[in-house]
């Protein structure tokens, strides 16, 4: 196996907890082991799958997933995955000048990272320690082949069961994801804290006008995640980031293939070649944990 993809694993003893009984996992040779004997393989595309059920419903197939990194790759979530990026670092940088012992320890652990696009950019930003972990096997198959990083620990893992030690994130980053509050406050660190992503009305709101007719609810509010989120955190920090672009013919099928927006919804005969730029927005609030 590539030893920069081993490599990713090196240290995971200070980060990492079983999924079965909590213990810290540790790299021995191509797996992860915890002092219990449970243990992991390493995949050669450098991730680890840490599922105990395996072949969980998958909602998103490799396909969606190539064409969300297509979508990506555009230039519409830069600004979105830049003020992430900030917030993240200046989240450790926080933490490690309040408790100097904690300097280089604390991780980042992005929790539903899907193809991986948002912990790259804050590895680009960022040295800490950073977990990413996604239940589909086919997201993180994608993002560990083809992260050119040998210092992001990817894996396979659901929402409920982080495998993270408890107390050791500076933060938890939820980005265009489900939450699960509970576990979250758990991995983090007194004082960490939840950086989420939510989409608002604005975000593609090109393509809800033109499939308003054919939609169930043509306008969408972000109010009821707020308000939930509110009851589990101190809010701490909001802003709200918007680009629009020009779409280019692949961009502009890729995101139409990919918008949740759209599943379920006949698109047959939809005039697609007037969507000429889309507008992606997202308010982003970070919050700690009430305790
Ligand atoms: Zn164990």
């Amino acid at each position: 196996m590539d030893a920069r993809k081993l490599a990713r694993f090196d240290g995971a003893e200070h980060m990492l907890a079983c999924p079965i009984c909590g213990g810290a996992l540790a790299r021995a040779d191509q797996r992860l082991c915890c002092p219990a004997g449970h243990s992991f393989d390493i995949a050669r595309q450098g991730y680890a799958n840490l599922l105990r059920n395996q072949g969980s419903q998958q909602h998103y197939d490799r396909a969606s997933f190539a064409m969300r990194r297509r979508v990506f790759q555009s230039g519409l979530y830069d600004a979105i995955a830049h003020t992430i990026a900030e917030l993240a670092s200046s989240a450790v940088e926080q933490l490690e000048t309040r408790d100097a012992e904690q300097a280089g320890r604390l991780a980042i652990v992005d929790a539903g990272c899907g193809e991986g696009f948002f912990s790259r950019a804050i590895r680009a930003a960022c040295d800490a320690p950073l977990c990413a972990f996604d239940i589909s096997r086919d997201s993180i198959q994608l993002a560990a082949t083809t992260d050119p990083c040998d210092n992001i620990v990817w894996l396979v893992a659901d929402l409920a069961t982080i495998p993270v030690q408890t107390g050791c994130a500076a933060c938890v980053l939820d980005i265009f994801s489900p939450a699960n509050y509970r576990a979250f406050a758990r991995v983090l660190a007194q004082g960490g804290c939840i950086i989420k992503a939510i989409p608002t009305a604005q975000h593609l709101k090109e393509i809800r006008q033109l499939a308003s007719s054919r939609l169930k609810h043509d306008t969408y509010s972000n109010q009821r995640i707020i308000d939930h989120f509110a009851r589990f955190c101190h809010i701490e920090h909001r802003c709200t980031v918007s680009t629009t672009l020009e779409l280019d013919d692949d961009v502009r099928d890729a995101l139409v293939a990919m918008t949740p927006m759209l599943f379920n919804v006949d698109t047959a005969g939809m005039g697609w070649a007037a969507l000429e730029r889309a507008t992606v927005e997202a308010e982003i609030v970070v919050g700690v944990p009430r305790r």
